[in-house]
């Protein structure tokens, strides 16, 4: 666990945008975290000291903030980082996962081989961000169809009035970091 004075301090590095992309929606723009080269580095010693023991196998990071936090880690650990990503982005052989958005669908994919077939390999799944878990089921239901086991969510921040953190709690370990 992070110390509240740690964890103001990360949260004042994020601006929140008002009615971006669309009215009503408050956006953590996590940006102004990465151009403090303090919190940055902060927030990743933070994520080694948690998950440096943990017998991890692989990082998978959702497009593109996931891609972020999660590539630095995974080079800090040395293990290898998998990305999942929008469809149509991936150029081998994907598997796809789609989840209900507040209007319609949206889909995800991620390479077959992405854990090279190994049975149970243990990944953690990084984010930026959960609000409604939709993104996050999804992958994690990616991750279990090649055989591998998620056994931690990560995010750096988590809008605990959406309840989708409860919801991806029923499948795996959740943890962030930072709740508005
Ligand atoms: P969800 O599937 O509803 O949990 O949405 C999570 C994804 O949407 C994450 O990849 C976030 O980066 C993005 N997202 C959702 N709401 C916000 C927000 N208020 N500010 C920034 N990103 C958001």
């Amino acid at each position: 666990m992070m110390k509240e004075q740690d964890k103001k301090y990360l949260l004042d590095s994020i601006r929140a945008i008002k009615d971006f992309p669309k009215k009503g929606i408050i956006f953590r723009d996590i940006t102004t975290l990465l151009n403090n080269k303090n919190a940055f580095a902060f927030l990743m010693d933070h994520l080694v000291e948690k998950y440096q023991n943990k017998e991890l196998d692989y990082i998978v990071g959702i497009e593109s903030r996931g891609f972020i936090f999660g590539a630095a880690l995974s080079a800090r650990l040395k293990l290898p980082f998998v990305p999942i990503r929008k469809p149509g982005k991936l150029p081998f052989k994907c598997i796809q996962e789609s989840y209900s958005l507040e209007y319609g669908t949206d889909s995800i994919e991620i390479h077959t081989d992405a854990f090279n077939d190994s049975k149970n390999a243990k990944v953690l799944l990084i984010d930026d961000l959960i609000a409604t878990g939709g993104t996050a089921i999804a992958a994690i239901r990616l991750i279990e169809k090649l055989n591998a086991k998620c056994i931690e969510a990560c995010f750096l921040l988590e809008l605990k009035d959406l309840d989708g953190a409860k919801e991806l709690a029923k499948l795996t370990s959740v943890y962030s970091i930072l709740e508005v």
